[in-house]
């Protein structure tokens, strides 16, 4: 065991896993990160951690992570130790291993006036080296109830909720209208910021501590909503929040302008080898536009210049953030600054404060070519809310060959789950209570469906959260434990 080291913290300067360069990643579809590190590496970032009597990187992580015992084990050179500690309050640390922002980070002492520890970077390595050593294995129950849960929507919360649930000694019944598990992990995010056999490593996990999986079985397609309350003691919606945001200007029906998902699943299925629904869409040789920020748009952008885009232009409505914290945006709260995402790191052409006034078919051939913008500069309410706009600069003519649209998210899409009873909150999401109970006595929801468009952490939490309710509706008590969330979930388009 390596001896404790109080004053390491002072020595050892941040060292993240780093990212392949952009010029070599940007030509394949492999993962951008590293594939392998050093485990002095490791610990002596791990060393870095100063155990902080209050610990705000378990406050500023959703699901409570506790963060300092596992820097310190991997420190000490215990990864098998690490390994419990991270399952004890996460189901897929390597969901969020590799693809969290990780606000763990951000609320981390020494982010204070410092670099923040590599809470991230630890552990992925932990769960890499999980996976490595065989340590990770399947852990069913020891004995089992009489109870049925049917668990609708496969991605990060569904299989939380479902893995948490068979471990209380349920039968648990996963259904997913896709051909593959996963939701966004599987069919969302890019196999370049997640490889898909990590998503089927958990599944076979998942499968073989006993839950049943049902793919192609759409709830309210070829699985009829009834099923949920009259073969189920319990069920939860965990069915996402894929509903697109659109942009309803004029030239919005010419060919050429796509919502996101429907162009970034093609890509996920191409990669696998998947029959794709028409048209195909590939950005080779087209100029790009893709409107919006955030995660989804960064993954467009990213794509785009995979399938070898002539040029991606990446348009954000909003002012760019500041380098530097605000006054009123000190630590540890989430920082509101800007940082490059990796897919432009890897090029393309950045612009805020632009506001899309028309798609443009100027050679009448059906298709757009050209995107009619304004420059502008926005007033606020004070809620933060864009009210008035000065034009600096208007007629600009963006090259667009294809437009990706990716605003955001307004809640899970078509509802077939009404006609049980199910209803919805202004904001689109199924309407709960305070036990995560929809409008029908049985019927729960989590993850996106239950807060809106989100984050995998969140939705891993909400997941865990549900279970436990589940299991307290079912037996009456719980021993599953709560995960952390206080807060309101970022919301993530
Ligand atoms: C492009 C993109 C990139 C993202 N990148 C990141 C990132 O880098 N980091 C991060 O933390 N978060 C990211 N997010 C957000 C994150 O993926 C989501 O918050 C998270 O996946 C939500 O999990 P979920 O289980 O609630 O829903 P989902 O992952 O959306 O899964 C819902 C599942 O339900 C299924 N389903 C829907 N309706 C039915 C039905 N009627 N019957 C059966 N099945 C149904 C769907 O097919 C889907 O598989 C990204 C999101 C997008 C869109």
């Amino acid at each position: 065991m390596t001896e404790p080291h109080p004053g390491g913290y002072r020595e050892e300067t941040r060292r993240p896993i780093g990212k392949r360069s952009p010029e070599e990643r940007a030509r394949d579809y492999q993962e951008i990160y590293e594939p392998s590190w050093d485990e002095a590496h490791l610990q002596s970032q791990g060393e870095r951690c100063m155990d902080c009597g209050v610990p705000t990187c378990m406050g500023g992580c959703p699901i409570g992570n506790i963060i300092p015992d596992w820097n310190d084990l991997v420190y000490r050179s215990d990864w098998k130790a690490a390994l419990e500690r991270l399952h004890a309050t996460n189901n897929f640390p390597e969901f969020t291993g590799y693809t969290c922002p990780a606000p763990c980070e951000d609320a981390c002492v020494f982010a204070y006036n410092d670099d923040p520890v590599t809470i991230k970077s630890i552990e992925r390595a932990i769960v890499d080296r999980g996976w490595e050593e065989g340590w990770i294995e399947p852990e069913p129950p020891s004995s089992r109830t009489d109870y049925e849960v049917a668990i609708v929507g496969s991605g990060p919360a569904g299989l939380a909720a479902a893995q948490q649930l068979n471990r209380a000694g349920h039968r648990v019944t996963v259904y997913e209208r896709d051909d593959e598990i996963g939701g966004l992990m599987q069919y969302g995010i890019p196999d370049f910021k997640f490889a898909k056999s990590r998503v089927q490593r958990r599944v076979e996990q998942l499968a073989a501590e006993g839950i049943h999986f049902e793919t192609n079985a759409g709830v309210g397609e070829s699985v009829d909503p009834d099923t949920l309350c009259e073969d189920y003691d319990a069920a939860c919606l965990a069915v996402g929040a894929q509903r697109p945001r659109d942009i309803e200007i004029p030239g919005r029906e010419l060919d050429g302008i796509h919502f996101a998902m429907p162009y970034l699943r093609q890509a996920n299925r191409r990669q696998a080898g998947k029959q794709l629904a028409s048209p195909e869409i590939d950005a080779a040789d087209k100029h790009v536009v893709v409107l919006g920020g955030g995660d989804t748009g960064a993954d467009c952008v990213a794509t785009a210049h995979r399938q070898g885009a002539a040029q991606v232009v990446q348009i954000g409505i909003n002012p760019k953030p500041p380098i530097e914290r605000p006054s009123d945006n000190p630590w540890p709260m989430l920082p509101k600054t800007y940082t490059k995402t990796y897919a432009q790191e890897e090029g393309g052409i950045e612009e805020f404060e632009i506001d899309t006034t028309a798609f443009l078919d100027t050679s009448g051939d059906g298709r757009v070519d050209t995107l009619d913008a304004e420059r502008v500069l926005w007033s606020y309410d004070g809620e933060g809310s864009r009210v008035d706009k000065t034009v600096i600069e208007d007629g600009l003519a963006i090259p667009a060959d294809l437009v990706f649209v990716a605003i955001g998210f307004t809640g899970p899409e078509a509802d077939p789950f009404a006609p049980i009873g199910v209803e919805r909150a202004p904001d689109g999401t199924f309407r709960t209570d305070e036990h995560m109970m929809t409008t029908t006595e049985g019927v729960f929801a989590a993850g996106d469906a239950n807060i809106g468009a989100s984050l995998v952490v969140w939705a891993i939490g909400d997941g865990r959260d549900v279970a436990r309710h589940i299991d307290s509706y079912l037996t009456g008590e719980s021993d599953l434990p709560p995960s952390l969330q206080t807060e309101t979930p970022p919301i993530s388009p």
